[in-house]
């Protein structure tokens, strides 16, 4: 993490890179992962966009050493942008889980989590991922969750109802 620091990009808000950088670097780092490889038609599947797309921005990303890429051999991330792609991808697990925490759909999630991911300071990721493991690593289920979802359907708070809380 040397490098992203002595670059700024840590405890920044993201503004070395675009978004759409930030999603190349993340997508490459999906494929690889998966497949062992990335090609760009790998790339142009995994975000929906053309291959000259993908082949513009690569050639983008491979100027300022963030990937690098030979025609015939496909795409490999620099350590520098692995560095990248992994805060992004950890950004997007976490933002992902709490937004399943709070009964937002998978699809919708998924899809969310990949906005936020660009946005947010790095201290409220940080927050959010420490309520995500807190959740996670409850011995049980917690209580309060339960009480969260019987209020998104009900609208009032269970302890309310049984009277705990009457003044
Ligand atoms: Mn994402």
């Amino acid at each position: 993490m040397e490098t992203l620091k002595a670059i700024g990009y840590i405890g920044t808000s993201v503004n070395m890179l675009t978004r759409k950088a930030e999603d190349y670097l993340e997508a490459i780092l999906n494929v690889t992962e998966d497949k062992g490889y990335a090609r760009i038609k790998d790339i142009a599947i995994a975000l929906d966009v053309k291959p000259p797309s993908v082949v513009e921005m690569v050639k983008k990303l491979d100027k300022k050493s963030f990937v690098v890429y030979r025609k015939y051999d496909g795409l490999t991330l620099t350590e520098k942008g692995k560095e990248i792609a992994l805060i992004i991808k950890d950004r997007h697990d976490t933002l992902k889980a709490f937004l399943e925490i709070i009964k937002v759909p998978e699809k919708i999630a998924e899809k969310d989590a990949c906005t936020m991911e660009h946005e947010l300071d790095a201290i409220t990721t940080k927050q959010v991922k420490n309520l995500v493991i807190f959740v996670k690593s409850a011995p049980e289920y917690p209580q309060w969750l339960e009480h969260f979802e019987k209020f998104c359907i009900t609208g009032k708070h269970p302890c309310e109802e049984k009277g705990h809380r009457s003044k």
